[in-house]
Parts: C-alpha cells; structure tokens; sequence
C-alpha cells in the first residue's frame, strides 16, 4: 500500500493550536487506498492549545515567528519534519493544511519583518522539507479541486 504523508489535524486528531480539528471527511475517503501517516509538528514541538505563529521572511531565510512573545520556532519544526521523512523514507504524497504555517505546501501567508503581508503562496516549514526531498506534495484543498471534488 503506497503511504501519504497527512496533516494530523485533517484526519480530526485535535492538535489544533486551539484544540480543534479539521477533519475532511472527502479527502479521506479519497485516500482510503493508501496507509495514511498523520503527522503533526506543532502538536509534538510545542502541545496543543498553543500560541499561533507566522511564517516571515526575514530576507535571507523564511522563518516560523511566534505571536506571542516573537520567538523564532524554526528549528524544531524543521528537525520533527527530517526525523519524520528518514523514518518513512517511502513515502510518496505529501498533502498539507492549507495556509498552516508548517503544513501548507503553496498556500501560506507570509509577512516581512513588520508583519505585513507580502503574499499568500508561501510553504510551510514541513511541507518545504517535502518538496526539497521531491515528493509530490499538495495542499489539501488543492488536491481536492485537481480532483474535482472542490
Ligand atoms: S501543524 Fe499541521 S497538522 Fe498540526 S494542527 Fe497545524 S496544520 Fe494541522
């Protein structure tokens, strides 16, 4: 069975930073050929509830900024996604939660360093380690509308 890599949240695991889910009923019936491999970066690095934070681009590199206190929380968001794909090294789809920013793969709001918003196409800083290893990688809603299901 191939396996997808699947944002927690989207499978209704209440790892939200509010303690909510998002579960799609749709795009797991969609996916129900393969194994799916839920995973959460923000839930295992920093609990839920949780502050938000923001991806910015601070000119050399784009960086996950907390809201609450403006710390850089980069670092183990980017360690939990490598530790995530050397364990399932076969993994062949990545689909993330739109506009997250660790999970979504084109769709995330990104801000300079005086929070305004420069775009909205940004990658989050696990689905950034997806495209790098070249998997096929898609925000969920994305890949519902290529299916027609959006
Ligand atoms: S980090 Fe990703 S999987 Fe976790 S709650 Fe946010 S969008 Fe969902």
């Amino acid at each position: 069975m191939k396996k997808v890599a699947l944002s927690a949240c989207l499978t209704g695991c209440t790892c939200r930073y509010d303690g909510k889910e998002n579960l799609n009923i749709t795009l797991l019936k969609e996916l129900s050929s393969y194994e799916i491999v839920p995973f959460c970066p923000e839930d295992f690095c920093f609990g839920t509830p949780r502050p938000t934070m923001d991806l910015v681009d601070n000119g050399d590199k784009i960086e996950a900024i907390s809201n609450k206190d403006g710390s850089v929380l980069s670092s183990p968001i980017e360690k939990y996604a490598k530790d995530f794909f050397k364990k399932n090294s076969d993994i062949k789809l990545f689909i993330g939660k739109d506009r997250s920013p660790s999970c979504a793969v084109r769709s995330g709001k990104v801000y300079d360093k005086e929070k305004n918003l420069l775009h909205t196409t940004g990658t989050g800083l696990m689905a950034k380690v997806a495209l790098d290893l070249g998997i096929e990688s898609w925000d969920s809603e994305d890949y519902l509308i290529s299916l027609k299901l959006l």
